[in-house]
């Protein structure tokens, strides 16, 4: 499809090799989704087609149009019809035809109907996961070409030497940039003079803006032998990748199996057969080193995906991947939504992580979108993680996914040992009990490194008077002040108020005000008074606020510049550091007292990927967890790595409870920034809701939420639970238009299988 400057002017789209051309569209009106915060799934809006675009509005494409008295938006054409429900006379013509062709293709179309429904949000909602960034064109620049003039132009430059050597630069860089050019030492005057003098002329050609400019492609490796487990988990993939076919698998290996081994033989195999994959990694473990695993084995045809990334460089990796021009997109949650051409694999590793689920509008699951592709595409996706969700796990044991386990760690190594020191025990104890004390001592003085992994910033999570019992609370969330030491000042971990820390309590005056608890901070603090001759260095959002901290510090303790790492959930994931030797968790509880169904999972798999960071070397690991719960089975289990042993017990309890797996959930959340309305809101939700609930359909609330106050909005929700999710979310959209504009101008979320009840 060739189809030049298109009204929005963006070019990238003539050169799409995608697919089939659509048929030319007869059609007089354009149903188009908009953007103004509707939640239908089936809220089109009706726009005339003018006669000389009707060849250009074609289903998929982006469009202007018209939006209330005065204004104009951006939509994506569904559907084009022949007649319209709405008389026409109530009808506006569309504005403007954006770029060269449809963006959507029909089966993205698809895919946002589908999504629409799935998470209860509106087309155009839906449709905003699936497109590139908006307002972005492709980068363009001026390529300059020699023009032979059939003079002889060494002698004509015979006394302008800048010009000569400008000319000579062309003759061997033709097409090349000013920018290009400059570092031939070619200077941008002199080209501007050979323009002049019609010895020169400049043409503009497309600009790709590289996430990779500063991270040159590392070189190739050597793969290594696969293990037995990993060859028979390929050969068990091998008919679904080559077929292919649909097929959904769970790669269940133990933390350092070689999982990724895994994934890089099934893409190569995908790429042989000149088809493409999509590799998932959560948002946090998405570093260059992860990456770098990607290009080491596929080189250049790999494209990156994710948040830190500049609209200008996910606009131009978008197209890369769209056009075919690459072969692997590696990337965080929405990177599922790769518009390859070829699709013949989707990856979904570390499947477990919460990242993985989008907390705003649309509310979707990375994992459920690769299923719903995997099915439509016809292929497999591979779901991987040492601690599955237990959702994942309970869909493998019932045959809805094929099971590939890698029960060992390659080369024979050990997982490491677990000692759990109970807390009880030693109340009054410092931050570090002797046990976990004389450990890193004995890892220190052998030259090993030491990982302690907390999961709370800050110093102090609590200040509180001594005397009347105040503690620093945010004023606009119902959390407590963190004490952070770097500023001496009390944050807010939710909305990032900051206030100095009170010298007297506010409250009674009185002068003993006490930091109760601890965070990373304090931590780091505490192990350089017990070790001042070790190495030390923190992990955490306060350390990684800039732009390649997170991967400085990673390099920094990986290359042994560090003894001793302190972290929170940021040094769990996926990392793979030889040098570690000891695991100390500083307080493992810290998720297991939330208002969560999921808090003793989360329990688990932090401590079972933490103390799978241990021993991954030569050297074998040791992990010590220190807890209030000892006997608690999530941390029992995780002490001894026993996945199926965890899973058995909380699978009992969530079926007694009659929680997912066993039954499924809807949140509805609403805000506002007056109580009373949200509160309202929540009552009327559910009286709409009450009357329509079928039998074994429940609701809860309306109720505060736990978090009642977030950014100064106050927060109120309620909850259906059901045995299906399809009826579970026909029933919210049906109480959301009953109450459409009676809800007292309070905001509402309809969170699907929700991840927070917070
Ligand atoms: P996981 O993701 O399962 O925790 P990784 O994929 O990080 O494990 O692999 C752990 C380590 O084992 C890595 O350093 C990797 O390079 C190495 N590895 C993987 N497969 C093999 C193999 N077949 N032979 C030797 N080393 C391997
Ligand atoms: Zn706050």
């Amino acid at each position: 499809m060739t189809r030049r400057g298109g009204a929005g002017g963006a070019q990238a789209l003539s050169l799409l090799p995608v697919d089939p051309p659509a048929p030319p569209a007869a059609g007089l009106y354009a149903l188009v989704a908009v953007d103004v915060g509707g939640r239908g799934p089936d809220q089109l809006f009706t726009y005339t087609i003018p006669p000389e675009q009707a060849a250009d509005v074609v289903p998929g494409r982006r469009v202007r149009v018209p939006f209330g008295q005065s204004r104009s938006a951006l939509g994506v054409v569904f559907e084009v019809a022949t007649a319209s429900d709405v008389p026409v006379a109530r009808l506006r013509p569309l504005l403007q035809v954006c770029d060269g062709g449809p963006v959507l293709r029909p089966v993205d179309l698809d895919l946002c109907r589908w999504l629409a429904e799935r998470a209860v949000c509106s087309l155009a909602q839906a449709a905003h996961a699936l497109l590139p960034p908006q307002g972005v064109t492709d980068k363009t620049a001026l390529g300059y070409h020699p023009v032979e003039t059939g003079a002889d132009v060494v002698e004509q430059l015979r006394h302008a030497p800048a010009q000569l050597a400008a000319w000579q630069a062309l003759l061997a860089h033709a097409g090349a940039t000013a920018a290009e050019l400059g570092k031939r030492g070619v200077r941008r005057a002199a080209l501007s003079v050979l323009v002049r003098r019609g010895l020169a002329v400049a043409r503009p050609i497309p600009v790709r803006r590289d996430p990779f400019s500063e991270t040159p492609l590392p070189a190739a490796d050597t793969p290594p032998q696969e293990t037995p487990a990993q060859a028979a988990a390929l050969a068990a993939l091998a008919p679904a990748l080559d077929g292919p076919a649909f097929g959904g698998f769970l790669l269940f290996g133990v933390t350092g199996s070689g999982k990724t081994e895994v994934y890089l033989r099934a893409i190569e195999r995908v790429l042989a057969a000149g088809r493409q994959a999509v590799v998932l990694v959560p948002e946090i473990a998405l570093t260059p080193q992860t990456v770098s695993n990607f290009r080491r084995r596929f080189g250049s045809r790999v494209a990156v995906l994710h948040s830190a990334l500049g609209a200008g460089e996910r606009h131009d990796e978008w197209w890369r991947i769209r056009r075919g021009e690459v072969d692997v997109a590696v990337g965080a949650r929405s990177a599922v939504f790769a518009p390859f051409p070829r699709l013949g694999l989707i990856v979904v590793d570390e499947e477990h992580e919460p990242s993985y689920k989008q907390e705003e509008a649309p509310r979707y699951h990375s994992r459920d979108v690769a299923l719903w592709r995997g099915e439509r595409h016809g292929i497999p996706v591979v779901l991987g993680s040492a601690t599955p969700d237990l959702e994942t796990f309970w869909s493998a044991s019932r045959g809805g996914l094929t099971l590939l386990p890698l029960p060992s760690r390659v080369a024979e190594r050990p997982l490491p040992a677990v000692a759990r020191i109970d807390l009880r025990e030693r109340p009054g104890a410092g931050l570090f009990a002797p046990e976990l004390e004389e450990a890193m001592r004995r890892h220190l003085d052998a030259r090993r490194q030491v990982l302690l992994f907390l999961n709370r910033r800050g110093f102090a999570p609590v200040i509180l008077c001594g005397d009347c019992g105040f503690t620093a609370r945010c004023q606009s969330c119902s959390v407590t002040l963190c004490y952070h030491d770097a500023d001496r000042a009390l944050h807010c971990h939710y909305c990032g108020a900051r206030r100095e820390t009170p010298r007297v309590c506010p409250r009674c005056s009185g002068h003993v005000l006490r930091l109760r608890g601890s965070g990373t901070e304090r931590v780091a603090q505490e192990v350089t008074r017990l070790f001042p001759e070790a190495r030390v260095l923190r992990m955490d959002l306060d350390t990684t606020g800039t732009k390649g901290a997170h991967h400085r510090i990673y390099e920094d303790f990986r290359a042994g510049r560090a003894d001793v790492l302190v972290g929170t959930q940021m040094v769990a994931k996926g990392w793979d550091v030889a040098g570690v030797t000891l695991v100390g968790v500083v307080d493992a509880d810290t998720a297991l007292h939330l208002p969560d169904y999921r808090g003793a999972e989360r329990t688990f798999q932090l401590l079972c990927q933490v103390a799978g960071r241990a021993g991954r070397g030569i050297e074998p690991g040791e992990v010590v967890v220190q807890t209030h719960t000892p006997d608690h089975y999530a941390v029992a289990a995780a002490a001894t790595h026993d996945y199926a042993t965890f899973a058995r017990e909380e699978l009992a309890l969530r079926q007694a409870a009659g929680f997912p797996p066993f039954s499924r959930l809807l949140r509805v959340l609403c805000w506002s920034p007056r109580a009373a309305l949200a509160e309202g809101a929540a009552v009327r939700l559910a009286e709409s809701l009450r009357p329509a609930l079928p039998p074994g359909v429940d609701l809860w609330g309306p109720s505060q939420a736990p978090l009642a106050q977030l950014r100064g909005q106050h927060r109120w929700h309620l909850a259906l639970r059901g045995p299906d999710g399809p009826t579970l979310r026909r029933l919210a959209r049906e109480a959301l238009a009953r109450t459409e504009g009676r809800l007292g101008g309070a905001r509402v979320a309809v969170d699907p299988d929700p991840f927070s009840m917070l």
